[in-house]
């Protein structure tokens, strides 16, 4: 019987994985993958995203024992090299993965995919990481969509394929290749600053199966009216799933489908599922999207030098904004943060500091459980003014209203910044405009417990747009 080879990638799962079961499907499988950090450059994984890499490939490990696949671990300078050792070691006659469509890998896996055919090897890609490739899905002048509304029009009446069960390989390899221990890899970090990623995440394909399907039963319904709320549990926290490839969007949109619920309340919550859908499509027209804006006038905006120590009180949650210091604490402790929270810290770095949106982009990148090539840099464009379908440069989130908007008890401040929990709702979201007296009965010392703004919100708003003026003045066809 052949033997295949799959090589895992941001698909590691075995439930709903087209590559492996067409490989199960033919004979032997053995499973592959392949860590190249120095080959992605500066797009290599983040700590925290390491982390969760970490445990989704513990994970695979076992969970492909029930598919009769053993999993092989290979560090390498190249992936290329690895691949091609394995397939020679184990006789494979073909390699299977499914489709990549990150910039920074998909170049290479062409390439591989050449030189393995070459060779007389079968190579196969297969989708699933999307609900449809991007090149079905143009506009009528055979355009990627780059307007959100119509693309969702287009793609909300398409039924994805349904998924597949976890497959089972007709018989066992007859050589397996030697490969490392994961934990060479060093994915996990030295320090442990990790602690609240385990009390937050179980990072593993049934903790995925587990989280949609408790979101489905217990927190779709009321999706539309909780998601902007700060504090809460209105929102799945798929996306680390969806980004690592434990769950792919054919299982979520299909497990949504099937609740029992009106049809508005399900469309409410995949609407969002096919932001992250324009997001690659956006990406398959832009492979940059990281590093040039795209709308291209924006790469002679004025974005200013930001000094070391205001990037880094960004970073670290110390601005004196209680929702954007929140916001900006949660990201460190938990690797994750709320989509309201993006877009108001979002703001508060591109338009009140004025920094350039790739030093935020940067930042997630490196801080985000769910660190995704084209969500992320998507969303920092889309909040800088400068994407697909963007908030204009002119909408600035005024963080003190946000707040008290999406945070109205304050328990979303509270929980993140604990030096404030005592101060009444009143005062929480602005403390620096909080009596003396009130400050002193919650044992808030500004300057000192909590820092005081580091710009003013409204002061800096209007900065921001002036220096926007100028800048639109001198644009032609603006
Ligand atoms: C500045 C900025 C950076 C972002 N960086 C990332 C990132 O690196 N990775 C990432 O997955 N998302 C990113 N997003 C999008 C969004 O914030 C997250 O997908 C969402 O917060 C994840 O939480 P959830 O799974 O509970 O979302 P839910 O509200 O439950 O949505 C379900 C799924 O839909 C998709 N989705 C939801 N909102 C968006 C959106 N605005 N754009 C694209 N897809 C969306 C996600 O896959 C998400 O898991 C970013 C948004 C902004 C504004």
């Amino acid at each position: 019987m052949p033997t295949t080879v799959v090589w895992f990638h941001n698909d590691l799962r075995v439930h709903d994985n087209d590559a492996l079961s067409a490989a199960c499907a033919r004979g032997a499988v053995v499973g592959l993958y392949v860590w190249a950090p120095d080959e992605l450059g500066d797009r290599s994984p983040g700590a925290a995203y390491r982390w969760w890499l970490h445990h989704a490939l513990a994970g695979l490990h076992s969970a492909l024992r029930e598919c009769r696949v053993p999993l092989v671990f290979r560090r390498a300078e190249r992936a290329k090299l690895a691949v091609e050792q394995v397939v020679a070691a184990t006789g494979a006659d073909a390699v299977f993965w499914n489709k990549r469509y990150d910039p920074a890998v998909k170049r290479r896996d062409e390439q591989l995919a050449g030189a393995l055919r070459q060779r007389g090897i079968w190579v196969e890609e297969y989708p699933g990481f999307l609900l449809h490739e991007p090149s079905n899905f143009t506009t009528t002048d055979g355009r990627p969509y780059r307007v959100f509304t119509p693309f969702w029009r287009r793609f909300s009446g398409v039924v994805p394929p349904a998924p597949r069960p976890r497959p089972r390989a007709e018989t066992e390899p007859s050589h397996v290749p030697g490969g490392d221990e994961l934990a060479s890899w060093g994915l996990l970090p030295k320090i442990p600053w990790d602690s609240a990623f385990y009390s937050n995440w179980d990072p593993t394909e049934e903790g995925a199966a587990q989280l949609l399907g408790e979101f489905v039963r217990a927190r779709l319904g009321a999706y539309s009216k909780e998601r902007d709320v700060l504090g809460g549990e209105g929102t799945s926290r798929l996306s680390p799933y969806l980004a690592h490839g434990q769950l792919s969007p054919r299982q979520v949109w299909h497990r949504v489908q099937e609740a029992d619920q009106q049809p508005a309340v399900k469309q409410a919550f995949l609407r969002q599922l096919i932001w992250r859908e324009f997001a690659y499509h956006v990406l398959s027209e832009q492979p940059s999207l990281h590093e040039i804006s795209l709308r291209p006038e924006f790469e002679s905006f004025p974005w200013k030098e930001l000094p070391q120590d205001t990037l880094r009180r960004w970073q670290r949650g110390q601005t004196g904004i209680p929702v954007i210091d929140a916001a900006m604490r949660q990201l460190w402790s938990t690797g994750w943060m709320h989509n309201r929270a993006r877009m108001i810290v979002a703001s508060w770095l591109t338009k009140n500091l004025q920094g350039d949106w790739r030093l935020g982009e940067r930042w997630f990148w490196d801080t985000l459980v769910d660190a995704d090539p084209a969500n992320n840099p998507f969303g920092w464009q889309w909040v800088a003014g400068c994407g697909a379908d963007a908030a204009p440069y002119w909408r600035v989130f005024q963080p003190v209203r946000q707040s008290v908007k999406f945070d109205p008890d304050g328990r979303y401040v509270r929980q993140w910044v604990p030096e404030l929990a005592a101060l009444p709702a009143e005062y929480l979201h602005c403390p620096w405009t909080a009596p003396k007296s009130v400050l002193d009965r919650a044992g808030v010392v500004l300057g000192k417990t909590y820092p005081l703004p580091m710009v003013d919100p409204d002061e800096s708003r209007n900065s921001a747009l002036a220096a926007f003026q100028v800048w639109r003045s001198g644009q032609a066809g603006f």
